[in-house]
């Protein structure tokens, strides 16, 4: 349920809103715009007496059940698009942010190039995994906290901030104190106590697609990280399974303009997993900035070839290079444009 309080409602106005609220025994969400609030009622159960009542206070304008099942993340809740710092960029803003860097933490070495090849393109922010979850157990599966350490150091040098995995309830304290946003990968997409454990961390959270999610179980999952206290919830779509095998997976661009119809939160696009071909993944990047993908998270490798993990749909600094011009001349056109970091860091 959500109470659209009156445009100049009085601060005591609301008090008294939250107040009726907590004594039903139910947690208030506010969300201020300007000169407007709309106060959120979490939990349950919340009856038509409740609804009355809040219905009736000085102040509110209007009482609305949210028949969505998510309502924190839904659009109902919250009209405006949300956008959230991340050190020095937006998420959700006009810019549309690009991140890249390799799957996985291979090397310092490594991951330094890879770095300095996605800022030198006008990459803002850094990814890498140093926890991965691989198909099977006898692959390199991560340098776990030596990789953690790696991304922070890279972070200090090149002044980008860093996401990266995190597959664990019990690893997510660890990896929040070096990430600057956690990553739920796509098997873990509908692991509750991990969605819950990360949203209680105090930092952003990118939700990937799980392979087989339906758009209302990604929202719902979104909201398990909301209800537990995070609101910079970033959605990744990065490919479902289909009966396709040509492809990795099958990139559903369609979950943008649905996303920012059903929820108020930013939307990535993953081209990298969500075609598993590195030959294909700047139309789809392009493709991804066209339908209005808030951000782009794509997979370099300083040598693809060589890749410990996800090779084949990594693209070399040359051909990352190339396509970073492309991306800002589909922003352009859609009225959007790169994110940028005004002034970053030196190298050394
Ligand atoms: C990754 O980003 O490297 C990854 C494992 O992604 P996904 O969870 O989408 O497979
Ligand atoms: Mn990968």
């Amino acid at each position: 349920m959500i109470v659209v309080m009156r445009s100049g409602f009085a601060q005591a106005e609301l008090d008294h809103v939250t107040a009726t609220v907590a004594q039903a025994g139910l947690r208030s969400q506010i969300t201020l715009g300007e000169n407007q609030a709309i106060v959120g009622v979490i939990g349950v159960p919340i009856t038509d007496q409740l609804q009355e009542t809040l219905g009736v206070l000085p102040g509110v304008e209007q009482v609305l059940r949210v028949s969505k099942r998510y309502k924190l993340a839904s659009r109902d809740f919250h009209p405006e698009d949300t956008r959230f710092p991340v050190g020095p960029i937006i998420i959700g803003g006009d810019a549309v942010v690009v991140i890249a860097g390799p799957c996985s933490v291979e090397s310092e070495e490594g991951f330094l190039h890879a770095a300095e090849a996605a800022r030198a393109a006008g990459a803002t922010m850094l990814r890498g995994g140093a926890y991965k979850p691989r198909t099977s157990p006898y692959e390199f599966r991560g340098l776990g906290e030596r990789g953690l350490e790696i991304m922070a150091r890279v972070r200090e040098r090149t002044g980008l901030p860093i996401i990266t995995e995190v597959m664990a309830p019990a690893d997510v304290a660890l990896v929040a104190s070096y990430a600057d946003v956690l990553q739920i990968g796509a098997r873990n997409a509908q692991n509750y106590l991990l969605l819950e454990a990360a949203g209680a961390a105090g930092k952003p959270v990118m939700l990937k697609r799980g392979m087989s999610v339906t758009a209302e179980e990604w929202l719902l999952a979104a909201e398990y990280i909301m209800a537990s206290g995070q609101p910079h919830v970033l959605l990744c779509e990065r490919g479902i399974r289909t009966f396709e095998t040509a492809t990795r997976n099958t990139l559903d661009l369609s979950m943008v303009p649905l996303i920012k119809k059903l929820s108020h939160l930013p939307i990535a696009i993953d081209p990298s997993h969500g075609t598993g071909r590195s030959d294909l993944v700047p139309a789809m990047a392009l493709a991804a900035v066209a339908a209005g993908a808030d951000a782009l998270m794509i997979e370099i490798h300083p040598n693809p070839d060589k890749a410990l993990s996800d090779g084949a749909q990594s693209l070399n600094p040359a051909q990352f290079a190339d396509l970073m011009p492309r991306l800002g001349t589909v922003a352009s056109a859609i009225g959007r444009r790169l994110a940028t970091i005004a002034e970053p860091v030196a190298a050394d």
